[in-house]
């Protein structure tokens, strides 16, 4: 299986990478979507990414650092974009939370990177929070999107909304916290070619590693709880989840 959305390249996993990666492995996650932040992290990412072959790339520049943003950082993004490990434009979006850049700055980094990656033909990785409604409405002003949105945060009703704009919608560890009930109710109102888990590692660990860094390999918990809450096997959900990524990523999974 996969976890959807990490940040291995985050100083927190810069001296222990390897072992990581073998927890992960042992733990049958056998692809790793590494998202960047701005872009010496989009460059950070590729270069882990040539190391190591479970790893796919997302490139881009997030809201928070949407600041960052410019024609030439737009044309090194979409240099970075054609290495053959990169997947997705990502993580970009929109957050309201009130710890990001100012909201004129990441609507113009968005709409960039939304074009940007339907110029490419490549899929997105979204990050919304407190922003569900503007998120959707650029989404649909730059012409739609292909892609998934990362940690779902919104309510169960909210996840009708992405589905209908053709979303892939994720999962993290906050759904296995014991007072997400509204999570575990929106995850399972998720088609099941659309489902995905992510750790988004190293932040937000699952419940019973709370406290300490995240890892790709906890992922499991989170699915766990993704096929309580959906009524299934965690084993065929898992599978079903590789073929989702596999699809929306077109990662292949023999060989590199
Ligand atoms: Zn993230």
């Amino acid at each position: 299986m996969i976890d959807a959305h990490a940040h291995l390249d985050d100083r927190r996993f810069a001296d222990d990478l390897d072992a990581v990666l073998a927890r992960a492995a042992a733990a049958g996650i056998e692809r790793v979507l590494s998202c960047a932040e701005d872009l010496a992290s989009s460059e950070r990412n590729v270069l882990i990414a040539r190391r190591y072959p479970a790893v796919r790339v997302a490139v881009g520049v997030h809201p928070h650092r949407a600041a960052s943003w410019s024609e030439s950082v737009s044309g090194m993004v979409n240099r970075l974009a054609h290495d053959p490990h990169v997947v997705a434009i990502g993580e970009i979006g929109i957050d309201l939370s009130g710890r990001s850049a100012p909201r004129e700055a990441q609507e113009t980094a968005f709409i960039a990177q939304l074009t940007l990656a339907r110029a490419l033909d490549l899929p997105v990785v979204v990050h919304v929070r407190e922003a569900g409604p503007l998120a959707r409405e650029l989404v649909d002003r730059a012409g739609g999107a292909r892609g998934m949105v990362h940690c779902f945060s919104e309510g169960p009703d909210d996840v009708d909304e992405w589905i209908r704009r053709g979303f892939t919608v994720s999962f993290a560890g906050t759904l296995t916290y014991p007072k997400n009930d509204a999570l575990r109710r929106a995850v399972a109102r998720v088609p099941a070619d659309r489902v995905l888990v992510e750790t988004d590692a190293p932040y937000l660990p699952p419940k019973t590693r709370r406290g300490g860094r995240n890892e790709p390999a906890f992922v499991v918990e989170t699915l766990a709880a993704v096929a309580a809450a959906r009524g299934e096997e965690a084993a065929d959900l898992g599978r079903r989840m590789a073929e989702n990524a596999s699809k929306l990523f077109r990662i292949r999974w023999q060989g590199t």
